[in-house]
């Protein structure tokens, strides 16, 4: 059993004082959708209106909705709020849940007493976890993206409409309009919701342990540079800060930028804090850099020409020298790639595999030493050598046409078996117990095991009846991609003729 899962089982514990049902996300964490009004406590449940009524004299109804409110006062009673079902299905199955894990994280657990024992956090509580998407602006349109979260996706159905599959009109803005996910037709300047956040904002950041931009393409936000440029004059030493961005921004000026930005937040300063005094100094001066740390998650879901077809938009050459540029030109910083697995991430998963080995080589960790960062009259600071490249492989569900399911049985499976031994060969043993790790060069047993998760799913395959309905609309899918945007399905997945003819077929 890991650390990770040691401390869920103790948080069980502790949640089972108050209830059966009892999450400290639904308090203390919050993601926030700026450009619909919407909101949810993690980001299982499904999200939910923002009353926009009251907001602009109380901002924290942003995340203290009347649902949620309500929510909380079902959970201290052993309810189960409908939305987080995500988490009672895995305890229907007797497993543990994110329920425990979240709550066990590092920016909630010390927050166990004040939301367990004092109901007034029931109604107003300032979370630690925010994560916010401020604008659906992207030069992406993902495959298996929507129209709502990128406005490149949003052009091309104006011009094209719903893709039309079998059974099936998908991406329909009428649709996505009607169930109010659409950004709603208004400027940033007349945004309430926007401008509730700026509001709340002084009083969230006091709090914050994690805060999260989203998209969209945060680089294409102004609302992301005025964020770290706030946190530049407003040292938080306990705030992780991150940004998940395609890192193929339309001006490259925006990538300079966000390196200038995140340089600014490493340097070591001497800062004044009237709650903190220091007696080597006799005054309130201490050493550090303005946050605590910066993490950067990049998503590209496989390798060179491929990675490009799934995510329309992308220059993979530029992605790699931005990539190397990032982590040579700073040096507290971590990249994390989300390779969203589906059927086209799968023939090239052992290039994608060999460039993040290539990447772990030559940035494996921030420091080959501990860095020891002395100013006179202050404690040293010490910088600990941290793991540079990760990366997460989480299964696509939908499309469903996308889905990895759809190549059981195929030749994929091979593929895959042959990136688990590739992976196995390049094992990393240095030492598994973080924070000792001392390599970070090859790949983990963790990942091996999710890489192995994920054929296990792709062999579990689909019922027979939804199978025949997915293949037809894969097919009907990249043909009309193709169509729309002037790629070349069969030059590019060489691999997947096979499977695309059967599934031509099969229409
Ligand atoms: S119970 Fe699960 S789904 Fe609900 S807020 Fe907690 S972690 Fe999220």
């Amino acid at each position: 059993m890991t650390d990770y899962s040691d401390s869920a089982q103790e948080t069980k514990r502790k949640l089972d004082v108050i209830s059966p049902s009892f999450c400290l996300a639904k308090w203390n964490m919050v993601s926030l959708h700026l450009t619909n009004g919407k909101t949810h406590s993690c980001y299982h449940p499904p999200t939910h209106d923002i009353p926009t009524e009251g907001l602009a004299d109380n901002p924290g109804l942003l995340h203290n909705t009347p649902q949620k409110i309500e929510e909380r006062a079902m959970m201290r009673k052993g309810e189960r709020p409908k939305g987080c079902s995500y988490c009672w299905r895995i305890e229907d199955a007797g497993h543990t849940s994110d329920r425990h894990y979240r709550s066990s994280e590092w920016w909630n657990s010390p927050d166990f007493e004040k939301i367990a024992f004092n109901t007034d956090m029931d109604t107003s509580i300032t979370p630690a976890y925010v994560e916010v998407n401020f604008n659906q602006a992207c030069n992406f349109k993902c495959v298996y993206c929507s129209p709502h979260l990128s406005t490149t996706w949003q052009e091309e159905a104006e011009k094209y409409g719903a893709y039309i599959l079998k059974d099936a009109a998908h991406n329909h803005l009428g649709a996505l309009t009607e169930y109010g996910l659409m950004p709603k037709k208004m400027s940033q300047k007349e945004n309430p919701y926007l401008e509730a956040f700026w509001k709340w904002w002084p009083d969230l950041y006091k709090n914050l342990k994690i805060f999260r931009m989203t998209g969209g393409e945060p680089l294409m936000d102004q609302n992301t540079f005025k964020v770290l440029d706030y946190a530049y004059a407003n040292p938080n030493a306990d705030l992780e800060l991150s940004i998940t961005s395609n890192l193929c921004p339309p001006k490259q000026e925006l990538f300079d930028k966000l390196i200038t930005s995140i340089k600014k937040l490493e340097e070591i300063q001497i800062w004044e804090d009237p709650d903190k005094f220091n007696p080597n100094s006799g005054n309130y001066s201490y050493v550090a850099p303005a946050i605590k740390h910066f993490s950067l998650f990049v998503s590209c879901d496989s390798y060179g020409k491929q990675a490009e077809y799934i995510r329309t938009g992308m220059d993979f050459e530029k992605l790699d020298r931005n990539v190397r540029e990032f982590l040579k030109k700073t040096d507290g910083t971590n990249i994390t790639f989300i390779n969203t697995f589906n059927i086209l991430s799968v023939p090239k998963l052992k290039q994608f595999l060999q460039w993040i080995l290539d990447l772990r080589r030559e940035f494996g960790s921030e420091l080959q030493e501990q860095k020891i960062i002395t100013v006179e009259g202050h404690p040293s600071v010490i910088r600990k050598k941290r793991q540079r490249i990760w990366f997460d492989i989480p299964i696509l569900h939908t499309p469903s046409w996308l889905s990895i399911k759809m190549l059981a049985g195929t030749e994929m499976e091979a593929v895959m078996e042959e990136c688990l031994e590739f992976m196995r060969e390049n094992l990393d043993t240095s030492d598994n117990v973080w924070p000792a790790a001392l390599c970070f060069e090859g790949f983990r047993q963790y990942e091996i095991d999710k890489v192995q998760r994920d054929l296990d799913i792709m062999r579990s395959g689909k019922a027979k009846n939804e199978l025949d309905i997915d293949m037809v609309r894969f097919y009907q899918y990249v043909d009309e991609l193709d169509r729309r945007r002037g790629t070349n399905f069969k030059e590019t997945f060489p691999e997947l003729i096979n499977f695309y003819e059967r599934c031509k077929c099969s229409s």
